[in-house]
């Protein structure tokens, strides 16, 4: 059983590394999204404001017909009161007149008030446009950057495959199938050592009479508490595998 899980443990280390890679790809990937978020809201942002000037400009125009209109009937109020005689009437041509003039000002006010309101949105607008170029600018170079690691992460990706394809042929197919069914609901190490009587996937302390089973080494035995399977650490089988460097660097690392 310990000779099978040797293959079993080169694949897992393969599988982690994998895992690794996975994840930073899908990180940088994010990173790609973002960038391409961040230009859509902008280009949003763009369109809606230049919809906005126009509007503006649209109401504006209106309302110049509307001066131009009131501006012709003040004429023809004017000429109609030269030809008036009677008081009363000549009074009530006024009135209309002083409010037709009322409401000439008062286009006007609006009209003003919408070029004011234009200028201070095409301010905004050019703001936008210069956030947008220079997003643009920038994103460019962390595309690319991102674009070469991702292509380099497919690479390596690639590597790991074959290897793994390699060893998973000369593999125990059950044992695989088994290995692969707990990978997948772990994502994490299922094959892993006895550390002073402990399992070292879920760290719970194990049984003198269950690490005996495991240090024999005839049967595949998982742990009870997490499910993953357990094998015995034997110091001078396991020299050189990456499991033993990654103890002797978990050593290092904690004296
Ligand atoms: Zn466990």
């Amino acid at each position: 059983m310990q000779e099978s899980l040797k293959y079993i443990l080169d694949i897992q280390e393969l599988d982690m590394k994998m895992i690794r890679l996975m994840r930073v790809k899908k990180e940088r990937l994010k990173e790609l999204e973002q960038i391409a978020d961040l230009r859509r809201e902008l280009r949003l942002q763009l369109t809606d404001k230049e919809q906005e000037i126009k509007e503006i400009q649209k109401n504006a125009q209106t309302l110049e017909a509307k001066v131009q209109e009131v501006t012709a009937k003040m004429k023809r109020l004017e000429s109609q009161q030269g030809n008036i005689k009677k008081a009363d009437e000549f009074n009530a041509l006024t009135h209309e007149m002083t409010a037709a003039e009322r409401e000439k000002i008062a286009i006007e006010q609006k009209i003003s008030d919408l070029v004011d309101r234009r200028v201070s949105e095409e301010e905004i607008l050019e703001k936008i446009k210069e956030s947008l170029s220079i997003s643009e600018e920038s994103s460019l170079a962390l595309q690319k950057e991102i674009d070469s690691s991702i292509k380099l992460i497919n690479q390596e990706g690639q590597t790991l495959k074959d290897q793994r394809d390699l060893l998973a042929k000369e593999a125990d197919p059950e044992l695989l199938r088994i290995y692969e069914r707990l990978l997948r609901n772990k994502k994490d190490r299922v094959v892993v050592p006895i550390e002073n009587r402990t399992c070292s996937g879920c760290h719970i302390v194990l049984t003198a009479q269950h690490e005996n089973v495991v240090r024999k080494g005839t049967n595949l035995v998982f742990c009870e508490h997490c499910s993953r399977i357990h094998y015995w650490q034997d110091n001078e089988a396991i020299e050189g595998t990456g499991a033993a460097t990654k103890r002797r660097r978990r050593r290092m690392a904690s004296a």
